[in-house]
């Protein structure tokens, strides 16, 4: 049997990435997976590699900062899959880099409106949800940043440690009602998030994990699965980093 059979679950951001990879991660699992993201191509690109597999899914486009995009995305897997047990809210975004004292104030909005409030907005309509399923499990896409700051990125930092102080308010409201929620904390991880850096940066940041590599968006599936599934089941409320040896600097 496998550990997520016949589990509805749903990944924002699973166009790429470290979503991509969890939405893979869960089907094999057994998992019934609604692919989201604002890239349609890139988010049927996923849907194909799980059929490939053998595994079952649907896109759904959402942008995780509109609201009513959320409240339809948990309609989508009601009505197609009839329930919904598991949700990874791990669309994000970098956003613009400056320091704090000129951060522009709409790269400010928009980072915070995708990473912090996006993932309000989808535990917002997932919880009453998974409540109507009988229980569920949520896991956010943080970061070693919502732990440290990383100077330059005070939208993103923010964002990040915002998500933290969220998921510890869901695992002590809906601890005993059957839902828990935990948080993930990848270092730097081969995505397309890091093209817009330049190869001294990328050698920098490599440079930063004891391991002496940045992570693979396997890596952090791993830990999201096994968070998402039943041998977690005493695990609430926490923040796991996912990290090479980062924050232990
Ligand atoms: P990625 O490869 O860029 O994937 C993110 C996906 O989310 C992309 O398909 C992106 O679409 C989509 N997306 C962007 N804005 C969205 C929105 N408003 N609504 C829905 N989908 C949206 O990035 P990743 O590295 O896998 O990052 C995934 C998560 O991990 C993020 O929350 C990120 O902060 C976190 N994380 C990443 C790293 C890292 O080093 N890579 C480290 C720590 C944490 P577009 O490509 O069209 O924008």
């Amino acid at each position: 049997m496998k550990i997520l059979q016949d589990k509805v679950a749903i990944v924002t951001g699973a166009g790429s990435g470290i979503g991509r990879s969890v939405a893979l991660a869960y089907a094999r699992e057994g998992a019934k997976v609604i692919v989201s993201d604002t890239d349609e191509d890139s988010g049927r690109d996923t849907v194909r590699l799980i059929a490939e597999e053998g595994g079952d899914s649907f896109f759904v486009k959402c942008d995780v900062s509109s609201p009513e995009e959320n409240e339809s995305l948990v309609w989508a897997a009601i009505d197609h899959y009839g329930a919904l047990h598991i949700a990874c809210n791990n669309a994000g975004i970098g956003g613009a880099m400056a320091p704090t004292g000129m951060y522009p104030v709409e790269a400010w909005n928009k980072v915070i409106a995708v990473n912090l409030s996006g993932v309000f907005y989808g535990v917002r309509y997932q919880i009453p949800a998974m409540l109507n399923s009988g229980g569920g499990v949520i896991v956010n896409m943080a970061s070693i940043l919502g732990s440290v700051g990383f100077a330059n990125s005070p939208a993103y930092v923010a964002a990040k440690h915002g998500l933290l102080g969220l998921t510890k308010n869901i695992a002590l409201e809906y601890g005993e009602k059957g839902i828990r929620a935990n948080a993930v904390g990848p270092a730097f991880i081969k995505t397309p998030l890091l093209k817009y850096l330049d190869e001294q940066t990328m050698q920098w940041l490599v440079s930063r994990h004891p391991v002496g590599r940045m992570g693979e968006p396997e890596e952090v599936a791993e830990l999201v699965l096994w968070l998402s599934s039943p041998k977690a089941s005493f695990v609430t409320g926490a923040y796991y980093p996912v990290d090479g040896g980062y924050l232990a600097q």
